[in-house]
């Protein structure tokens, strides 16, 4: 298993020199979250991982999730371990103070996240829904169920849930058939069976608090008919304090791809007692707000599964000795070379290193911009902050998870057969972060909200804010000579992404088919350009550094270079997503059901 090492350098890159986090903390009135304060808690988060959650992430996986009469047992040391993360107050660092949390600002709880996430993808999901739990909570619940619920919670020593999915239901909630039938005291009894809940049960916390989607009879058909619950594994005092068991029970747990340490569970209701959150039938638009959270979430499990599999693959890279380079001996001592010098293992490791290093600045901004709605006092910084996010959240979601994939694939390929052997870890890598890119709303269905919902229901108007700010961008550096390589494809590729919404939409008033056979395609070209706005800005800021005389020449180099392989050898190939979705529907659509196979 390759040696995790948190990239503490690259993170403070990001938020310190990238996106100036002292002074977004500062001005949001995060006074606490001091540039000393910040490095004390990643370096801390960086030995926690390091120590204690990536030890148990081979032996978890190995291991697995054990189920007997409806408990289950998770793999040895992961209750230690959770028990060690609950003691360092880790599960407060983000949350409210009023209901015992850090108050610190979310940008800081998602770089750590990032380490738990490469550390171990299994372990990291189990706190990873509470703070789904929490958000959904503090965003819709009343002030009793806040009281009763919240302070646990955010200690820690109750895990939450989220029960959308059912055997029949998974993207197409509106088909759900769990309901909520009003009790005489005003709390409703859930019957139904959820399917494939992360986290549903577990022997980490003393409470597991699920947040639930039922429909209550007599509402309407479909979305509009939904409405959200809180339904405690075991009943809650008006005090908050855990009291008997209600009727929730994990039926069983899945067998699974990856994320063998991660509980995937069945669970039924059987007229378990649940509260109502929010107004009756408008419990997505509430579940909206755990969906938001969990997706930039997810989109951090593609960084980090980028990150993992880049340092395996790099140390291994370094060492394993196979032919020679093709413009001579560089180990002439040796029986071979060491793989780096060879062009292909070289583009495998820059292709994982760009999208790592791209993927965290991005995902560190959409961070920044959480901490704005939250924080801001500003009604516009919040409205733009709000705008940016709805544009950018599916295209982190779905692109860094894809690209996250495809990273551990190379990581797997640079360890040749041995990548593809248990014991080196590599190919756990791509197992467990394959379904990111299915959960929290697949590649193919985050691609349609971007494009259907967000870009075409807008007319374009929300790609005005971030368009703007890469045009702005360009014009800025457009004088300055070494800024040049980066600056002109971005204004052509920004150009184009125009271009190209403005044919879909008029293709989509013909043919409606055109938005979904196009969506993916232009969810792709925009990942690819937004990364490339992100590495420009970190090579305008490396060369600022190395113009002031940094001591780090190495690592800012190396920035400038890394951006130059993004644009020369990654970004080009949204050339190629463009040209498919310009070719439109027709060839996609063209087959009768039947005439698929003969
Ligand atoms: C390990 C694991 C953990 C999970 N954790 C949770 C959890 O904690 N809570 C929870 O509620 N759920 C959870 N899920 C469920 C997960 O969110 C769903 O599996 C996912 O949303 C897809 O739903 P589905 O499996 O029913 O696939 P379907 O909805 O049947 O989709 C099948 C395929 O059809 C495509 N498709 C469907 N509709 C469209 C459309 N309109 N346009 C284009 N393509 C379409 C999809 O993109 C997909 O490729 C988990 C699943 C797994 C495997």
């Amino acid at each position: 298993m390759p040696e995790y090492k948190a990239p503490i350098r690259d993170i403070k890159f990001v938020m310190q020199e990238l996106l100036d986090c002292d002074q977004h903390y500062q001005g949001l009135g995060y006074e606490d979250a001091s540039l000393d304060m910040v490095d004390a808690i990643i370096s801390e988060a960086a030995k926690f991982t390091e120590q204690v959650i990536a030890p148990i992430n081979q032996s978890g996986d190995a291991q697995g999730c054990t189920w007997k009469n409806g408990e289950v047992i998770t793999p040895d040391g992961f209750k230690e371990a959770y028990q060690q993360y609950v003691e360092g107050g880790w599960p407060t660092l983000a949350q409210n103070i009023n209901f015992g949390g850090q108050g610190l600002p979310h940008s800081l709880s998602t770089a750590i996240n990032e380490l738990f996430s490469s550390a171990n993808h299994s372990f990291a999901m189990y706190p990873g829904l509470s703070h789904g739990a929490l958000a959904t909570i503090e965003a819709h619940g009343s002030k009793h169920q806040q009281e009763q619920f919240m302070p646990k919670l955010v200690e820690g020593s109750w895990t939450g849930t989220m029960c959308l999915t059912e055997p029949h239901c998974g993207t197409d909630l509106g088909m759900l058939r769990a309901k909520a039938e009003l009790n005489d005291d005003g709390s409703y009894a859930l019957t139904g069976t959820k399917i494939f809940i992360s986290a549903g049960e577990h022997d980490l916390s003393e409470n597991i608090v699920h947040i639930v989607i039922a429909r209550i009879p007599g509402s309407p058909a479909g979305n509009k008919g939904i409405s959200l619950f809180i339904v405690p594994k075991f009943n809650v005092t008006e005090a908050g304090e855990k009291s008997d068991r209600n009727a929730v029970t994990c039926g069983s747990i899945e067998h699974k791809m990856g994320i063998n340490a991660n509980a995937t569970c069945v669970i039924n209701f059987d007229g378990a007692k649940g509260y109502l959150i929010g107004e009756v039938n408008r419990g997505l638009n509430c579940m909206f707000t755990f969906m938001n959270a969990a997706r930039l979430g997810v989109a951090i499990e593609g960084v980090a599964a980028a990150e993992a599999s880049f340092q395996g693959a790099l140390a291994y890279a370094r060492d394993r000795l196979q032919m020679r380079s093709l413009s001579g001996p560089k180990n002439p001592d040796g029986p071979a070379d060491p793989i780096i010098v060879h062009p292909d293992v070289r583009r495998m490791l820059l292709t994982q290193k760009s999208i790592a290093e791209g993927g965290r600045a991005l995902t560190a901004y959409l961070s920044q911009l959480v901490d704005i709605g939250h924080a801001s006092a500003c009604k516009a910084e919040k409205e733009n902050a709000e705008k940016q996010l709805a544009l950018l959240t599916p295209i982190a979601k779905a692109f860094l998870t894809e690209l996250g994939l495809e990273c551990t694939s190379h990581g797997v390929q640079v360890f040749g057969g041995h990548g593809y052997i248990k014991e080196w870890g590599m190919e756990q890598l791509m197992r467990d972060t394959k379904i990111s890119c299915i959960y929290e709303g697949t590649t193919g269905i985050q691609a349609l909200d971007l494009l259907a919902r967000k870009i075409l229901g807008s007319k374009g108007e929300i790609l005005k804010v971030f368009a703007s700010d890469i045009s702005k961008f360009c014009v800025e550096n457009s004088k300055d000579v070494a800024m040049l390589e980066f600056i002109q494809p971005m204004m052509t590729f920004g150009a184009d992404w125009q271009k190209i919404t403005e044919i879909i939409a008029q293709k989509a008033l013909k043919n409606p088919d055109e938005i979904g056979a196009a969506s993916v395609d232009y969810l792709m070209y925009s990942g690819y350009l937004t990364l490339a706005y992100f590495w420009a800005k970190m090579a305008r800021v490396a060369q600022q550094k190395l113009a002031e005389g940094s001591t780090e020449q190495a690592f800012y180099q190396a920035k400038i270079t890394t951006a130059r392989f993004y644009f020369q050898r990654i970004l080009p190939r949204a050339v190629g997503h463009a040209a498919c979705l310009n070719n439109g529907a027709e060839s996609m659509m063209a087959l009768a059901e039947d005439e698929f196979c003969f």
